[in-house]
């Protein structure tokens, strides 16, 4: 039996107006003073529940899912994936522009480990584990033939602490794929974000081929 790695949190149904830390529930209202026109909530998973492949971020982007509403949408750090989601046949379109440009997903799911925007995107711990009963709902949709995709570090935590499993079980890796017992499987990529892109620490062609090994193992 798996030891739980910490108290664990109860999965709980998401709600848009969750105001469980402080923190972030503060500066929601602050950022809606400033940005009236900005959705400012908690930002929901996109795409369709039963998908094949979910994926995982880490918070919603200031003036990306923050102002628009949908994962990855509305910022830089959604370019990459959009288009790899697109040619890979997991998106409708290359681009996603707002929540509603009529773009759809394919058998997938883009979710994040914080559903609300951090200061300086930078969540803390505690409001990780907080927000870690929404992500535990979501991962509990995930079947075992399907596939979860963390985007960075943060999320693949996210995700073992989703499924009370020891951290230092499951090392993160770009381009690690590991099969967890009983569930799924969770592929790990570099966040594509704006820094790693264009630091090239992640590059087009690692991303399309994390999403290459995806494919193949939903095929499989
Ligand atoms: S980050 Fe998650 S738990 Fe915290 S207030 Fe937002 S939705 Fe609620």
């Amino acid at each position: 039996m798996q030891r739980l790695f910490y108290c664990v949190n109860v999965a709980k149904k998401f709600s848009t107006k969750c105001r469980d830390c402080d923190r972030l529930a503060t500066f929601l209202s602050e950022q809606k003073k400033k940005y009236p026109a900005y959705f400012c909530k908690p930002v929901p998973a996109f795409g369709d529940r039963d998908a094949a492949l979910t994926i995982v971020g880490l918070a919603p982007g200031l003036h990306g899912a923050n102002a628009s509403g949908r994962p990855f949408t509305g910022d830089y750090a959604g370019i990459l994936l959009y288009e790899t989601l697109y040619k890979f046949g997991f998106s409708t379109q290359p681009e996603s522009t707002s929540a509603d440009d009529n773009l759809q997903l394919n058998n997938a799911r883009i979710t994040n480990a914080v559903k609300c925007v951090p200061p300086q995107n930078k969540p803390t711990p505690a409001e990780i584990r907080t927000c870690n009963q929404y992500l535990q709902t979501e991962l509990q949709q995930v079947k075992p033939d399907q596939v979860v995709l963390a985007l960075g570090r943060i999320a693949h935590e996210a995700v073992l602490r989703g499924l009370n499993l020891r951290l230092k079980d499951y090392s993160f890796g770009h381009g690690a794929v590991h099969a967890i017992p009983e569930q799924f499987t969770l592929v790990d990529s570099y966040h594509c974000s704006r820094y790693n892109t264009q630091t090239r620490r992640l590059t087009v062609e690692q991303f399309e081929a994390v999403f290459a090994k995806i494919k193949q193992l939903l095929d499989e």
